[in-house]
């Protein structure tokens, strides 16, 4: 089972590949391999740091207990109908993103973060919203 806080279930339809370090980046793709081979994987929703951030490198200004990407990770539980340690399969999440979110959405609830400008969180939720999923993002 994965754990996964909330606005990481947003992260995870932009990635392309891309994040803070090379071990960093191994892991997340791990992850989003993992959800775009088998979506019927289990994830748990949890409240703060997750199986993405214990990668976050050592070196690097740590983000993931800010008050801000609380309430970022708040604000996306709730809009997918779901609570904190619900567990439910990648596939039944991506049904409620179909249905509760649009693109637009990632420039209110993001509008902070720094990997916004590359417009791949955007293209992550419209490829969900047209049932392609997950982009295939090639490992390393
Ligand atoms: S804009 Fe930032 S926080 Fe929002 S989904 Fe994209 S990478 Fe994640």
């Amino acid at each position: 089972m994965i754990k996964l806080r909330g606005h990481h279930i947003f992260c995870l339809l932009g990635y392309r590949g891309m994040g803070y370090s090379e071990e960093y980046v191994a892991n997340m793709t791990k992850i989003h391999t993992i959800l775009r081979e088998k979506p019927d994987t289990m994830i748990q929703i949890i409240k703060g740091p997750d199986h993405l951030c214990r990668k976050f490198p050592e070196d690097q200004p740590y983000h993931c207990e800010d008050k801000g990407i609380y309430i970022r990770d708040k604000e996306i539980v709730k809009r997918l109908g779901l609570k904190f340690s619900d567990v439910l399969p990648w596939r039944e999440i991506e049904r409620r993103i179909r249905i509760h979110v649009k693109a637009s959405d990632i420039e209110v609830v993001c509008e902070t973060c720094s990997w916004r400008s590359y417009g791949f969180c955007e293209q992550g939720v419209e490829r969900v919203i047209e049932a392609k999923g997950l982009m295939e993002v090639e490992q390393k």
